[in-house]
């Protein structure tokens, strides 16, 4: 990991970005983050920190994940068009490279409970791999709704050893999820709190974005190898609460040429009451321990976000993306689900990559951007749709 230290992706001392980030969080919990932050800054940069790291990634998750260029995709563009296949991460995303990070914090900082939530299940088969490995006890939480339609990965989760809570309250999603664990380690503040995305108090967002940055490091070393130039001309990434989206931008995030694009989910569309395109519909509020722009009526009520995904139906998005949104340095643009289906279908049909429904978000932008043919496009491909088969059949 060499991190670049630039003023769109460190936040302040107090964990700001711009206006954005900072650490709501009740008067019990500020011990914990103040030590996670603590410990993190003094071990992140040492040495045999980076090699246990380094050296899971590599042999554990099978890193570098490679970066492929699809003929088929840039025939259709008429551009180039490369995808960068987080889908082959072992556990099938790109949430174990910031699974096992934490793990190896919440090992040396003598942790022996790690809680997570998780909504498409993803995270909590990453956290629950990763404390297996590590031999430690693992509880997840997840909306009822997430059990029914993620269930290989709830399966996955149980035989890893992991104990699987449903959350039962409002949209019964991701958002419920969260406030579950949450009040889980209000109530257990020994326990490990290890944050799926870049979202939640400070020092989370920061820590996250810096275990996924991994994505676009290997990127730039990949398109120099392949293009002879180390930059593209774009990068796009679908955007939850937005890791997968921090990763692959984070090392371009200072180079001007470089377009980035995050894809939300517009659900049934952007004006139909169902959909999660945190940017286009949210303002300005406290969500999860960080102020951000989140999905809320007049009262500050949050509201019931949607997509066919479930991991990206969540109502907010992490204050790197709300700052760099806001600044017009990151670009946003939603996809329908019905769209994102069309996507996954078109790249399981011509290239046998079946992309999970998250990423389908990913590439279906590229129908909706104005491409060039100079244009050298990453589409992160962040995870693969094995979780999705039943969505998938129920349409195709
Ligand atoms: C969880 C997940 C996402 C959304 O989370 P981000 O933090 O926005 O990356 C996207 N794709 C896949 C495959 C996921 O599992």
């Amino acid at each position: 990991m060499e991190l670049r230290t630039t003023k769109h992706t460190r936040p302040d001392e107090m964990g700001f970005y711009g206006e954005y980030g900072g650490a709501f969080v009740p008067e019990l919990l500020r011990p914990n983050i103040e030590e996670l932050e603590k410990f993190y800054l003094q071990v992140k940069d040492t040495p045999s920190f980076k090699e246990e790291y380094i050296t899971l990634l590599k042999d554990y998750v099978g890193r570098p994940t490679p970066l492929y260029y699809s003929e088929k995709l840039s025939i259709k563009h008429s551009c180039s068009i490369y995808l960068k296949r987080e889908d082959l991460n072992h556990t099938g995303a790109h949430k174990i490279n910031n699974a096992l990070g934490q793990i190896l914090l919440a090992k040396k900082m003598g942790k022996t409970t790690v809680v997570a939530e998780t909504g498409a299940g993803q995270h909590g088969v990453a956290t629950a791999t990763a404390s297996a490995l590590m031999n430690l006890k693992c509880i997840v939480y997840m909306g009822e709704i997430d059990i029914e339609r993620q269930a290989p990965n709830v399966q996955r989760m149980k035989f890893l050893g992991a104990e699987v809570i449903p959350a039962k309250s409002g949209s019964k999603t991701l958002k419920d999820a969260t406030n579950e664990a949450i009040r889980y380690w209000i109530n257990h503040p020994d326990a490990y709190y290890l944050i799926g995305s870049v979202v939640g108090p400070h020092p989370y967002p920061m820590i996250v974005t810096d275990f996924q940055s991994i994505i676009s490091e290997e990127m730039r070393i990949q398109l120099l190898e392949k293009t002879g130039n180390e930059l593209p001309t774009k990068v796009i990434a679908c955007v939850g609460g937005g890791s997968n989206a921090a990763g692959a931008f984070y090392h371009f995030y200072e180079e001007e040429t470089v377009e980035l694009i995050a894809v939300e989910a517009a659900g049934k569309g952007l004006k139909s009451g169902a959909s999660a395109a945190t940017s286009m519909l949210g303002s300005q509020g406290v969500i999860h321990g960080s102020m951000t722009l989140l999905m809320q009526n007049a009262h500050g009520q949050i509201i019931e976000p949607y997509s066919i995904s479930a991991g990206l139906d969540y109502p907010g998005i992490g204050p790197l993306h709300a700052h760099s949104i806001k600044e017009g340095r990151t670009k946003a643009t939603s996809v329908t689900d019905e769209e994102a289906l069309f996507a996954a279908r078109e790249l399981t049909k011509t290239e046998g990559i079946i992309p999970a429904l998250e990423s389908a978000h990913a590439l279906a932008a590229l129908d909706k951007i104005e491409l060039f043919k100079s244009d050298i496009v990453v589409v992160n491909l962040s995870g693969r749709g094995d979780k999705d088969m039943a969505t998938y059949k129920q349409y195709f």
